[in-house]
């Protein structure tokens, strides 16, 4: 393995766990499959389940944006969201648990889904653990102390046990820690915010949330191009359905055509969509991936007839506590 990338939170601006009547619902609806199952097959619930599409037992998830990128000598983190906190309970595991551990958090901006989930990250209260924040952007240090601070959060800052400490990265200018390197490039979203490539062993990873993907041409992507350019994996942005984006321009987020499009002309190997809308059942995300494959299938089509250059790769859109190994 050269990288592996933990997805710990999927959802978009808010976090959004099942209500108890969706969960009815959701077991209701599964009884009756199993009902109908059982009927038809001799295999019991395990076999039932390994034959069942995972959204319809878990979801797709409700916490938001934490990822975890691991190689052989280096683990960081992208973003705090809600994701954050079962992060921080793996590291207690760890040397973090003993107050031992280094930890590094790559921000990609400060929108509160980006956020929400700092101040319940454990690690951070652990005397002798060193918390490192990373970002592009001025302000990272007085954003990250607003999330500790009376009367929104009752321990503020100057309590916190671990040693934090501010790191300013330059754009497009690569990062470098053991044997990851990591450089940021400017998305299409408002405040801003910047995606990270990854890189470890000759293998890419890019982290390309949250975005609008407006800038669509090479010509237009300019310097910020790299990003995406044959990348083993993409994390992209698809909040909305391709007609829920057309109507809500400059909200900061796309769906999942553009970022087929993009797959297939910067040869990315695997795309996987996340920022599920807040308000989306896990049926209409679904629903969702569904169009997203029709279109997926109607480019394969025309490359096939009218010989327009599209060739094949993964994609899904991603459910939380996914791992993609690299
Ligand atoms: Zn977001
Ligand atoms: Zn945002």
């Amino acid at each position: 393995m050269n990288m592996r990338v933990k997805l710990w939170g999927v959802r978009g601006s808010l976090p959004s766990p099942h209500s108890p009547e969706q969960l009815t619902d959701k077991f209701r609806a599964l009884l009756e499959e199993y009902e109908h199952f059982r009927r038809n097959n001799s295999g019991g619930i395990e076999d039932f389940l390994k034959r069942t599409e995972p959204y319809k037992v878990g979801g797709f998830g409700g916490h938001t944006a934490c990822f975890q990128v691991t190689t052989p000598n280096m683990d960081i983190a992208i973003d705090g969201g809600s994701g954050i906190r079962r992060y921080g309970e793996a590291l207690l595991l760890g040397p973090c648990g003993l107050g031992k551990g280094e930890v590094h958090i790559f921000m990609t901006h400060f929108h509160w889904d980006h956020m929400i989930g700092l101040p319940f990250f454990v690690p951070i209260f652990i005397p002798g653990n060193r918390i490192h924040f990373y970002a592009v952007q001025d302000d990272l240090e007085d954003r990250v102390r607003a999330m500790f601070c009376k009367p929104h959060f009752p321990v503020p800052f100057e309590r916190l046990g671990a040693k934090v400490i501010f790191h300013k990265l330059q754009p497009r200018e690569p990062k470098v820690l053991n044997d990851l390197t990591i450089t940021p490039y400017q998305l299409d979203h408002p405040d801003p915010c910047w995606g990270f490539r990854c890189e470890s062993g000759g293998k890419a990873f890019s982290h390309c949330v949250d975005t609008e993907g407006t800038r669509v041409s090479r010509k237009d992507l300019d310097k910020d191009l790299p990003l995406y350019q044959n990348a083993d994996l993409v994390i992209y942005d698809a909040q909305y359905s391709f007609l829920e984006a057309a109507e809500k321009i400059d909200w900061g987020h796309a769906s999942g055509p553009i970022g087929i499009d993009l797959a297939a002309r910067e040869k990315i190997k695997k795309i996987l969509f996340i920022h599920h809308d807040p308000a989306a059942s896990d049926e209409k995300i679904h629903l969702v991936e569904e169009q997203t494959r029709a279109y997926y299938k109607s480019c394969l089509r025309m490359s096939k007839d009218q010989g327009v250059e599209f060739s094949e790769f993964e994609w899904s859109f991603a459910r939380e506590g996914m791992v993609v190994e690299l």
